[in-house]
């Protein structure tokens, strides 16, 4: 894809987290409380290997498990050079929370930091990094917080609410790039990493973290927890989606651990509920389409019960994922 459809992409992405927020805020009682508060999350650290290490939300094994909506999750490799740091959260807070987790780690300098996506809880934090760290984003990233940081952060700020340090941000954005489709191999010493672009993935501008010594991948929010939680086609593209979720599980040996966008560590396995589900929707749709329902029609036909476990099925199904895989299968 061109920056240009990746910045479009990116921005089309924003509207819509909007109107997430909006509906996630009209559904409870207070219509100004977040989904999760960037002044309230604790993180906290779970190591799955010698120098690998994953940090995530310490509700989110609770959140995870009842189909809740977990803050950001992040992580960290040591080599005998340094330090990698997988995504950098919201805020300064967060941030330094990982930060101050990283040194328990390691003694050793923060070499690295990658951006899984240009969302603000993913990248926001960069600003805060040593000034020596190198900043990995994908190339389209890149040129959308170039373009577009004051509205992005101004969506944002809607998002999270106001006073969640979304103010204070100021753009730092990559040393080196990852193209589209490219991919990086980093040597932290005793220990490479490889950093993917699969394809399309939710944003255009998706990368995936590979230690392959102990089998670990932080996916960011292309897999955004365990089941009952499911996938936001927030820019359409179901069809090239499903195919880049498909080559990450193609990808990933047996005993591979995940640690999603927004939970705790999974297996491989878990993935294919999210691939099941995308296949589903495709099948359904597509029949849809082919017997000539309008878009009202497939969203009311096209209800899929057995996933509705997710606290946000309500939108993210009718509202989102089926209107999109709609668009998508209705070009072919
Ligand atoms: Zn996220």
């Amino acid at each position: 894809m061109t920056a240009i459809d990746g910045r479009g992409a990116l921005l089309k992405i924003h509207r819509l987290c909007l109107c997430a927020a909006l509906l996630l805020s009209t559904a409870g009682a207070f219509a100004a409380e977040p989904v999760w508060d960037g002044n309230k999350v604790a993180m906290v650290s779970e190591k799955l290997a010698p120098g690998v290490v994953a940090y995530y939300p310490h509700d989110a094994r609770a959140l995870n498990a009842r189909g809740g909506a977990a803050a950001t999750s992040s992580g960290l490799i040591v080599g005998t050079r340094g330090a990698l740091l997988v995504d950098t959260m919201l805020n300064k807070r967060l941030n330094a929370q990982v930060l101050a987790l990283a040194r328990k780690s390691t003694p050793l300098p923060l070499l690295y930091a990658v951006n899984t996506s240009a969302h603000g809880d993913h990248s926001y934090g960069n600003m805060y990094l040593p000034a020596a760290t190198r900043v990995i984003q994908s190339a389209n990233t890149r040129d959308y917080v170039d373009a577009h940081l004051a509205d992005d952060k101004a969506f944002m700020i809607k998002n999270f609410g106001a006073g969640r340090g979304i103010e204070q941000i100021s753009a730092r954005t990559g040393d080196l790039l990852v193209p589209p489709g490219g991919r990086l191999g980093i040597d932290l010493g005793g220990k490479r990493v490889e950093i993917i672009d699969f394809g399309f993935a939710q944003t255009g501008g998706d990368l995936f973290v590979w230690e392959p010594q102990s089998k670990t991948m932080w996916t960011g929010n292309p897999v955004i927890a365990s089941k009952p939680a499911l996938p936001w086609l927030l820019d359409g593209h179901l069809v090239e989606t499903l195919a880049t979720l498909r080559k990450v599980y193609e990808f990933l040996p047996a005993d591979a651990k995940v640690v999603p966008g927004h939970g705790i560590p999974i297996g491989r396995e878990a993935l294919l509920w999210h691939i099941d589900y995308l296949a589903e929707v495709q099948k359904q749709v597509q029949s849809a389409i082919d017997r000539k329902l309008t878009l009202e029609q497939t969203v009311a036909q096209v209800q899929m019960p057995e996933y509705r476990g997710y606290v946000l099925f309500d939108w993210v199904h009718p509202s989102l994922n089926v209107p999109a895989a709609y668009r998508d299968l209705s070009k072919n």
